[in-house]
């Protein structure tokens, strides 16, 4: 019983490095997102990439409660995984799916995105296979240039393969690619997608769901709304658009000192000492490095919070542990916590702040904390 004993001190994760998840943030985010549709628009929680990196299971049975009608993945795998959690709200994988997945989803009941007439075939197929109808939605290109049908390729043979008994024709679906900044490539999108609308209505072959917005357009185009909108950063609470306003980030990340010495001015520190003291001062040493998410180009640009406080990382960023540098007389002790990312006091690094330092965005931020890093919640 040695082994189980060591096993056990071992698990629930000794180191303090985490991600906090406030799923009542979580909630008014979404309920906040609802208020800027009409009633009867239905809102799908994107809940790709493990939920944004907070967690794919707690945030979609949060955003649900909170009024969620729909859930938002971009892989079969995900969606698996969460009918398999015990989720049944209606999943609709939003990206490409080999016949593989596509098995999978229509298996649990899980909605497909399709563009191509392979994926009409495969997903025949699959219905077949499992005595049942594909659930599908058809998504057009409309000027994101990447996946979907081109929106002036519809035509009436997609119209009589979608009608096949085979197959469920539940969505129309299409994405902006820049509703965060660019409005006239928006409405141009927007203006195309219409036609597209109009041209199924003409044939009397609309299906029941049309989607477009993304969250930058739910909170700027009420015109893009159609009968569901798709939401992903800003139910996380970082800002879609550089100007949004009443989201609350939902993700903490901390860690705490693990170990501080006072040194002399000019003292080299990290690989490569690409930091000098310019004076005597106290450096901490806290738990997290590239491994865990926290970007090598963070070196020496980036700030943490300890007691309400802003400190540089200080040398480069290592895979497991960064350096923090800490003035002489600040009264710190091995322990304290260190805010990565969210609020200590009156000050906050926010994910748009962490990817402002290397070209990114927040989604990048916060889908890269790492798997090393546990995610512990709050609320709900
Ligand atoms: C990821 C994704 C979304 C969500 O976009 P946000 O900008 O995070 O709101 C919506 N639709 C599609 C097709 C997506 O892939």
């Amino acid at each position: 019983m040695v082994l189980g004993r060591a096993q056990e001190s071992c698990s629930g994760h000794s180191r303090p490095t985490e991600a906090i998840v406030d799923l009542d943030r979580i909630g008014h985010n979404v309920t906040y997102l609802k208020s800027f549709l009409a009633t009867g628009v239905a809102l799908m929680a994107v809940v790709k990439a493990d939920a944004y990196g907070h967690g794919a299971l707690r945030v979609s049975k949060a955003a649900l409660n909170a009024g969620a009608e729909w859930l938002g993945v971009a892989l079969a795998e995900e969606a698996v995984e969460l009918r398999e959690a015990g989720i049944a709200a209606p999943i609709l994988i939003l990206g490409p799916s080999h016949d593989r997945q596509m098995d999978w989803a229509v298996r649990h009941g899980v909605d497909l995105t399709v563009f191509d007439e392979q994926h009409l075939l495969w997903a025949k197929m699959a219905a077949k296979r499992h005595r049942t109808r594909a659930r599908i939605h058809l998504k057009l290109d409309t000027g994101m240039g990447r996946v979907g049908l081109i929106w002036d390729r519809l035509s009436k043979a997609w119209i009589e393969a979608l009608a096949d008994p085979d197959l469920h024709w539940i969505g129309l679906s299409t994405h902006f690619s820049a509703s965060d900044t660019d409005p006239g490539a928006t409405k141009t999108q927007l203006a195309r997608f219409l036609d597209a609308i109009e041209y199924l209505r003409g044939q009397g072959a609309l299906p029941s769901e049309i989607h477009a917005a993304n969250s930058a357009a739910i909170m700027q185009y009420p015109g893009a709304h159609f009968t569901m909108v798709r939401a992903g950063i800003a139910v996380y609470g970082l800002k879609p658009y550089s100007q949004a306003v009443g989201l609350e980030p939902a993700l903490k990340w901390r860690s705490e000192v693990a170990y501080i010495k006072v040194v002399g001015q000019d003292f080299a520190v990290g690989y490569a000492g690409t930091f000098r003291t310019a004076e005597a001062m106290q450096l901490l040493s806290v738990p997290v490095g590239y491994a865990d998410g926290y970007r090598r180009g963070w070196s020496n640009v980036s700030d943490v919070l300890i007691g309400g406080h802003r400190y540089p990382v200080a040398g480069r960023v290592s895979m497991d542990q960064i350096t923090v540098a800490v003035p002489l007389g600040i009264a710190v002790r091995v322990g304290d916590p260190v805010v990565l990312l969210g609020r200590d006091g009156e000050e906050e690094i926010s994910a748009e702040e962490l990817a402002g330092h290397i070209d990114s965005i927040s989604y990048e931020v916060v889908t890269g904390i790492g798997k090393r890093v546990p995610r512990r919640y709050r609320g709900d």
